[in-house]
């Protein structure tokens, strides 16, 4: 028998860095937890091991190809099987008490939007949804009444601390950064930086294209946007400092000049955690923050001439409507390439900036309008991609 206190959750993305440590945060809680439904776009091994290891009542791949693989590989259970996008986005309108939206990049937004709308709580990883939908995705929110709990270790500090019942005497959020892999580079020193320097982030072990904007800078960036949208606060209330050690996870100034963070190693089992277990906590096995050990915090400002991703994000938020979704559609297509070695490091933001010069900047009135902007990016961002190679 299954006690009342146990959530469902369905994991959109479950094969990437972030759902395999969410499944290993559920591993570690069996009792409170059973998976509904598991997404996957690729890699159907991995989806299959996980949806017979959770007992999931639905495993959907969304490469339409593997689709003979899945259903070979779960012949003999009980556990349905879909592929393709609108599968996903069913797998994610099927009810569950937490979906976490953890697929990488703007094709999240179609099934993230699918459980807002069926007012699940979302445990949001899925920046680029923000980023791209920001306005209309918080409203739907709004409207059917969902609860979104952000896993982005940044929000999520900022969300432990932030009175939502006195957000007029917030003063700033202070988003901590990294800085990535080329923290101290000048940007002449970035122009030869290869894919895998690129990826090789000195605290966090994440997914391959959220590595390289950390290198870029542009993951703060889109942070940075992101959090405009999840907290109450006016854009110019947003700032960014560097800190290599990503310990402390952001800061919430008050008026009275009081700041709260929220502190710990770096790990992302501790937000997915906590959006799991919210109201309440969970234990999870992460290294206990030991600050004598760690013994110096250090911070600098951000170079905006070496990483100019952070700059090209911010100048997007302030103007708002489509700039934010050229931006991001702009930075997949040059990420992609420039992991396929088609593309310097430097060229990422050089294609950013050109795309968003010359994409019509009308702003989205509807959800059709964002994919609408996001396709002619991609395409705009395409060309230049092989004019820059
Ligand atoms: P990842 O590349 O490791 O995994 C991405 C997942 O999305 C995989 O399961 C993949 O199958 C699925 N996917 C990819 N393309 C898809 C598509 N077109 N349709 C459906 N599914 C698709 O990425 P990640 O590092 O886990 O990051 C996931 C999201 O979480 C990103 O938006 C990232 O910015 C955010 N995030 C990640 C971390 C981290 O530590 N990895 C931290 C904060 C935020
Ligand atoms: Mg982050």
């Amino acid at each position: 028998m299954m006690n009342s206190t146990v959530k469902t959750v369905s994991i959109l993305g479950a094969t990437g860095s972030v759902g395999q440590s969410t499944l290993d945060v559920i591993s570690r809680n069996p009792n409170s937890f059973k998976v509904i439904a598991l997404t996957a776009y690729s890699r159907v091994e991995e989806l299959a091991l996980a949806a017979k290891q959770f007992r999931a009542s639905l495993a959907v791949i969304g490469d339409e190809s593997k689709f003979g693989k899945l259903q070979e590989l779960l012949a003999g259970t009980d556990i349905e099987v879909a592929s393709g996008e609108k599968a996903i986005i069913e797998a994610a309108s099927r009810p569950s008490d937490i979906v976490m939206a953890a697929i990488v990049g703007a094709a999240g937004l179609r099934p993230t939007m699918a459980a807002v709308r069926r007012g699940a709580t979302i445990a949001l990883a899925n920046k680029e949804c923000l980023v791209c939908a920001g306005e209309l995705l918080m409203a739907e929110v709004e409207e059917h009444g969902a609860t979104l709990l952000p896993v982005d270790s940044e929000h999520n500090a900022i969300y432990q601390v932030f009175d939502f019942n006195a957000a007029e005497s917030v003063s700033r959020l202070v988003l901590t950064a990294s800085g990535g892999p080329f923290l101290g580079r000048r940007r002449s020193e970035l122009s030869a930086v290869t894919p895998s320097q690129a990826v090789a982030h000195p605290n966090w072990d994440m997914g391959a294209k959220i590595s390289v904007d950390s290198a870029t800078m542009m993951n703060k960036g889109l942070e940075v946007i992101e959090a405009y949208h999840l907290f109450p606060v006016e854009k110019r209330q947003i700032e960014v400092v560097v800190h290599p050690q990503s310990v402390i996870h952001s800061l919430v100034e008050y008026h009275d000049g009081s700041v709260l963070a929220q502190l710990g190693s770096p790990d992302m089992r501790i937000p997915i955690a906590y959006s799991l277990a919210w109201p309440g906590r969970i234990e999870v096995p992460v290294k206990r923050l030991s600050l004598a050990e760690i013994g110096t915090l250090s911070f600098i400002e951000p170079d905006y001439d070496a990483f100019r991703c952070l700059a090209l994000a911010r100048d997007a938020m302030m103007l708002g409507g489509a700039a934010p979704i050229i931006l991001n559609a702009a930075n997949e297509i040059a990420v992609d390439a420039f992991l396929k070695e088609r593309l310097g490091f430097l060229e990422i933001s050089a294609l950013v900036e050109e795309s968003l010069a010359r994409c019509d900047m009308k702003a989205p009135q509807s959800l059709t309008n964002v994919f609408e902007i996001d396709a002619e990016a991609r395409r705009v961002a395409q060309a230049l991609s092989a004019s820059f190679a």
